[in-house]
């Protein structure tokens, strides 16, 4: 197996605060690797600093997506997505005042003007062309019987297969996702843990996943890190870190 994405001596501070402090991770090609740990353990700032969020105050973002090494430190987050790295935020992110369909053709439009690298569907599409692939994304992700429901009054777990559809159509190596299932119903977390399975079965996206939920992290994750106050405290397989007195502690004592 080789690495998707590297991280470095990767430090960063908050005014005196260390928030991560000497991480290193190497982020296995096809592996869903969850990144756990207490409140305030540094998850997001990490997030956060892989995609051009945040600067890191020294240490190195590599990324292996493109073919050749890429340092990520740096470049913008506009940039880092091109290059095949998307995220879903804590919070769903969909424009509320649109449909569902009108919000999944966003992101294949975006295709078409250039502020985005061609993708395999081969560069400039019809309107047809773009109607069929929003079209199917959204039947992909179960959401095509309420294409013309608007986005503001879905559930959070509907609001998370949107956000979902969207990354997908930009064809993502590597999808970051920050605790996808915080504030969900067990009913919406199930969900979203098959649809995330189901999106492995037919396509060959890297996941590194924030999550605090011990459910979705043995339901899906190949890996664990274990951050606590800003330095990885231990890595494994998820039975591994399960019985690990370093992960109890870390969880306890946040
Ligand atoms: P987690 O996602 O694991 O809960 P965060 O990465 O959000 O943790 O935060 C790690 C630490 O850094 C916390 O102590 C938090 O208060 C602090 N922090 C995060 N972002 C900022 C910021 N922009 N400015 C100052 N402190 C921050
Ligand atoms: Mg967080």
């Amino acid at each position: 197996m080789s690495s998707i994405l590297t991280v470095e001596g990767v430090n960063k501070n908050f005014s005196g605060l260390k928030a991560l402090d000497d991480v290193n991770i190497s982020i296995e090609e096809g592996s869903v690797h969850a990144i756990i740990g207490p409140n305030g353990a540094g998850k997001s700032t990490f997030l956060n600093c892989l995609v051009g969020r945040l600067i890191p105050d020294t240490g190195t973002v590599t990324y292996f997506g493109q073919g050749k090494p890429e340092n990520l430190s740096g470049v913008a987050p506009h940039e880092i997505n091109q290059k095949g790295i998307s995220r879903v935020f804590q919070t769903p992110e969909v424009f509320e005042e649109l449909t569902i369909f009108e919000n999944a053709m966003i992101p294949v439009m975006a295709h078409l003007d250039g502020s985005y690298k061609l993708n395999s569907w081969g560069g400039v599409l019809s309107r047809g062309e773009v109607i069929d692939h929003a079209e199917e994304i959204l039947t992909d992700m179960g959401l095509i019987d309420k294409r013309d429901v608007h986005s503001g009054s879905l559930s959070r777990g509907d609001k998370r297969r949107l956000e979902l559809a969207m990354c997908l159509a930009q064809e993502p190596k590597l999808l970051l996702l920050d605790e996808p299932t915080a504030g969900m119903a067990r009913a919406d977390t199930n969900n979203t843990i098959d649809l995330l399975k189901k999106i492995g079965e037919t396509r060959n996206i890297t996941k590194v996943i924030i999550e605090h939920d011990m459910h979705v992290v043995f339901s899906l994750a190949t890996r664990v890190s274990v951050l606590a106050r800003g330095h990885i405290i231990a890595e494994g397989t998820p039975n591994e870190m399960k019985g690990d007195a370093r992960v109890q502690e870390a969880y306890l004592g946040g």
